[in-house]
């Protein structure tokens, strides 16, 4: 019994628990990867924490330390030093790539960059995130009141984003009841919570509702599109981005000198040269102006070549070319045919008609070819379904359950695609995995509950008082206290001894 109770106090042993059954145990799977409000890698590391019932020092200076390469950082954090390190944890520093490093050895995970900026790093300088968490108190609520699992997406923490888009209130970045900015890693850091007094940060009242302007909603539009999309495309921008976008910019324009360039983007020449030049980048308030300006988003920017600037369209005259009405019919002949039927209007874009003149004068071919068309896209359609089907069966006949979210991941396949296509079947993996991570949960309460009577009872064999302070400091996650059915268990180990 004694024995039980010196191996549980030491943290090693929760430690050495944690290396050797990581990955069969303990996959946990971040919230909303490749949606726009995927969550922060700090608020990732409170959660794992959590889940092994370790406190976040611990995590940090016996888990994760010695994962790094980083000798000062490895230091520092080893010592329980992690002051130095938090702000920037979450966006595309050497830092967060160090603790995407260790975290993914250890979760056995290939994914975690996108719980930070780290993908985007060629196209924003530092500084992108505010120094202290931010939240909506609203959606915290909503949380919890609706028993999901409580984290803190990255959108949130990005400075630029200032309120909260589903409730329109000013994100908050004070604890409302001991009145500290809340740092993004701390010692007692915990989701949800103050990593100080402990207060909850959610509230269902919130005074400081403000409508989000046009302005909010189009920077709104650009986070969330790179978000979404940072754990899905196979090349990300380097440094050299922002210089050759512009230099693209200018040809498209036929714009000769950058001075001129300048003054359409409405920025200072000289800062607008040292971007062209690649000497410079950016900051990412300047590049939304940019964006802003062109009417493209970020992404757009990026990866939508063919998309057309809303400036060049004003400023040079559409460069549809006009073919002879006779070459219209020829292409279309050629069309109709085709083994891989293309839609009219991309027909008329390559070879450079307008779908009225060929619909005016060839409108049987052209009804022939919209015909076609719509069959091959349907009979596609219909391909997928099927495929998306087996799929999802496949999936519920293996051992170990998975979210929707890591199905849709693994194959591919968006989760609305999926739901759209095989909604019964998308509610059976959902109903699944949630009865699978229920039954874990379960486990787990099990076995807290038993530590709690274990350490009741040697306190009580010992002599003393099992106070709820004397349990807390036994216990290796001390937060665990917070909790009611913590408590309820201390207050029943009580009881069974006869206390009252
Ligand atoms: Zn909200
Ligand atoms: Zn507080």
């Amino acid at each position: 019994m004694n024995l039980y109770l010196s191996s549980l106090t030491d943290e090693q042993r929760i430690v050495d628990n944690f290396l050797s059954t990581r990955t069969e145990l303990y996959n946990i799977e971040p919230i909303g990867i490749g949606t726009p409000y995927v969550e922060s890698i700090s608020s990732y590391i409170s959660r794992i924490a959590e889940n092994h019932n370790l406190a976040v020092s611990a995590l940090l200076s016996k888990v994760i330390a010695p994962m790094l390469n980083i000798d000062y950082l490895k230091d520092q954090l080893s010592q329980g030093i992690i002051k130095d390190t938090s702000h920037f944890i979450n966006e595309n520093s050497p830092v967060t790539l160090e603790y995407c490093n260790a975290l993914e050895l250890l979760t056995s995970r290939d994914d975690l960059r996108s719980l930070t900026m780290l993908n985007w790093q060629g196209i924003f300088s530092k500084k992108l995130f505010s120094r202290y968490r931010k939240w909506c108190p609203i959606c915290l609520n909503k949380m919890k009141s609706n028993s999901k699992i409580i984290y803190e997406p990255l959108i949130w923490y990005i400075s630029e984003i200032k309120k909260c888009e589903v409730h329109e209130v000013v994100l908050h970045d004070k604890c409302s009841n001991c009145k500290r900015n809340l740092p993004f890693l701390h010692k007692d850091l915990m989701v949800g919570y103050c990593q100080y007094c402990g207060s909850w940060l959610g509230d269902k009242l919130v005074f400081n509702k403000k409508n989000l302007t046009e302005e909010d909603t189009f920077i709104y539009q650009n986070y969330k599109v790179l978000l979404a999309n940072s754990s899905k495309q196979s090349i990300y921008p380097t440094r050299v981005f922002i210089s050759n976008f512009l230099n693209r910019l200018m040809k498209k324009l036929d714009i000769k000198s950058v001075a001129k360039l300048a003054n359409i983007l409405e920025l200072n020449p000289a800062t607008v040269n040292s971007w062209v030049k690649g000497r410079r980048q950016p900051s990412s308030e300047s590049l939304l102006k940019i964006a802003r300006k062109i009417g493209l988003t970020i992404y757009e920017m990026i990866y939508d070549n063919n998309k057309k600037l809303v400036l060049e369209i004003k400023d040079s005259p559409s460069q549809q070319k006009s073919i002879p009405i006779s070459e219209i019919e020829n292409c279309l002949r050629k069309e109709v045919n085709s083994k891989e039927p293309k839609s009219l209007n991309k027909i008329s874009k390559e070879y450079g008609f307008y779908v009225p003149t060929a619909k005016g004068n060839f409108p049987i071919l052209c009804g022939e070819i919209t015909e076609n068309y719509n069959s091959y896209k349907a009979q596609k359609i219909r391909k997928r379904r099927i495929e998306i089907e087996e799929k999802l069966i496949d999936c519920l006949s293996k051992e170990t359950p998975i979210s929707l979210n890591q199905f849709s991941k693994d194959n591919g396949i968006t989760l609305k695609t999926a739901k759209t296509v095989a909604p019964n079947l998308c509610k059976k993996v959902v109903k699944r995995y949630e009865e699978y991570i229920h039954e874990l949960k379960r486990k787990r309460v099990q076995i807290i509950k038993r530590e709690i009577k274990e350490i009741v009872n040697t306190l009580h064999q010992k002599g003393i008082y099992p106070s709820s302070n004397k349990v807390q400091e036994n216990l290796e996650n001390k937060h665990l206290f917070r909790k009611e059915w913590v408590k309820q268990a201390w207050k029943e180990a009580l009881e069974s001894l006869g206390y009252n």
